[in-house]
Formats: structure tokens, sequence, C-alpha cells
């Protein structure tokens, strides 16, 4: 595939070990299921706490529609291991984040076609703010370029981290990302994310994108990452967890959420 060593020989090789170890999304039509994040919540809400507070930071639930997460990460486990030390740079992990990609792309690009209005035109990563490295050295890029050509998506840098700027948990701040207007406007995107937590970062992401000019959007987290042990502390989380953790993640039917 390229000159970066892994020890898989074939794409289909390194999802089987992503079936092993990731899990599943969860229905939405569940009502202990975030129909936005697809994290556990309060069947008496209509969203969890963290979409409720993207909300309220004046996020529309059209733009938190167009998040569709390829699977879970326990925390722990070993699938939210992966994706933990895939950010260092470890080839092996990196090409696992990337087969997930692909059986995505490859997969469900109708429902993508449907989503975005067409054919997407290129995909680009949510850069983090931690990583203090140039776009083109970002993990979650530079993995995502080892399937680009397989998948018939190319993937490019559209976005920048401007230094120095953050965001405080369940906000979000536009102003953490800089793009090149001309190559983003009147393009259909995805917006790859390696690991959703509270969506703040990728949400402020897209809303960059959008100031860009992007004709549409679709959001793609990897993996949604859920704390095994917090969520199983309320009534309503535990039994989440049990049922996510009997889950299997199928590269053949993964879970659309979109109707
Ligand atoms: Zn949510």
């Amino acid at each position: 595939m390229s000159a970066t060593t892994h020890p898989y020989a074939t794409i289909e090789a390194a999802l089987q070990v992503v079936a092993k170890e990731a899990r599943g999304v969860p229905s939405s039509a569940d009502p202990d299921v975030c129909r936005y994040c697809f994290r556990a919540k309060d069947p008496s809400y209509a969203q969890c706490f963290g979409c409720r507070k993207l909300m309220l930071a004046g996020v529309s639930t059209s733009l938190l529609a167009r998040v569709v997460p390829l699977s879970t990460a326990l925390d722990p486990g070993p699938w939210y291991s992966r994706m933990s030390s895939y950010k260092l740079g470890t080839p092996d992990n990196m090409y696992l984040v990337a087969a997930a990609a692909y059986a995505a792309l490859t997969g469900f690009r109708e429902q993508f076609r449907t989503m975005l209005g067409g054919e997407p035109d290129v995909a680009c990563v949510v850069p983090s703010s931690k990583q203090d490295v140039a776009p083109k050295e970002h993990r979650l890029y530079r993995s995502l370029r080892l399937i680009h050509a397989a998948a018939g998506l190319p993937v490019e840098p559209l976005l920048t981290h401007v230094a120095g700027e953050t965001r405080t948990r369940n906000d979000i701040n536009p102003k953490m990302f800089t793009g090149d207007k001309a190559a983003v406007a009147g393009k259909r995107v995805i917006l790859f994310e390696d690991t959703w937590v509270t969506g703040g970062t990728a949400i402020s992401a897209a809303k960059v994108l959008q100031e860009l000019g992007v004709l549409s959007l679709a959001i793609v987290p990897i993996a949604r990452r859920v704390e095994s042990k917090s969520v199983s502390g309320f009534t309503w989380g535990a039994p989440y967890v049990a049922r996510v953790e009997a889950l299997p993640w199928n590269p053949d039917a993964l879970v659309w959420p979109r109707p």
C-alpha cells in the first residue's frame, strides 16, 4: 500500500482485527441512545447532555444530524487503546483506523451520496489542537492517505489548527481552525474525526468548513468514545454499556444511523 510498515497484508485482514476489537453503534431508535452522537442518554430527554450543551452553544440539530460514528470505543477497551496509540504514530494502529474508514467509504457510498446530495469531492480531517504538527503530518490525515486511492476519494489537508486557540469542554470555538476558501467552497466534503468525546472540536471544524462555503458535509468519527464506568453509574446507562459490549462491529453491516 505504501512505505509505511504494518503487519496487515490487506485491508480485509486489518478489518478482521477491527471487527474483533471495535464495538458497533447502537440504534438511535432505542430510547436510551442519543439520536445525534449515539452515547447513552436518559430516556426522558431528547438528546444526551453533551449534545444539549452543543445546542445551547448555538449548534443546529441539522449539523448534529450529519454526525455518523463508525464504531463505539468503550473506555477502557482494546479499540479505545488502538485509537489512543495510533496518535503516537504506531503504523499498525494507523492502518486499522484507515481500514475502518475504508470500509465506510466503500460500503456506504450510496448513503454518503444521499447525505451530501451527490458524489463526495474530497475528505479531510479535524486537525488536533494537541498535536502541534503540520497538517500533512497529522496522524489521521496520514492514516487516511493509506487508503484514499483504494477508496476512490482524495484526502486533503483542508483545515489547519490556529496556534493557541483551544476550547472548553462541551463548548465550540470555530476560531480554532482556518482553511483555504478556494479549496473548500462548493465542495461536498467528508470530515473525519478520530475519537468523538463531546464533539466540540469536530463541530468547531465543521462550522469553519461551513464558513468557507462547503456545499455539503458529513462528519465521520472513527470511534465514539464511551467511558464505561461513568456511563454505567446511571441506571439508564448500565444496560446501554452491556448492549454495546455485546454488539459486534461488522464492516459489511455498519449501522447507518440516518434514514
Ligand atoms: Zn449526544
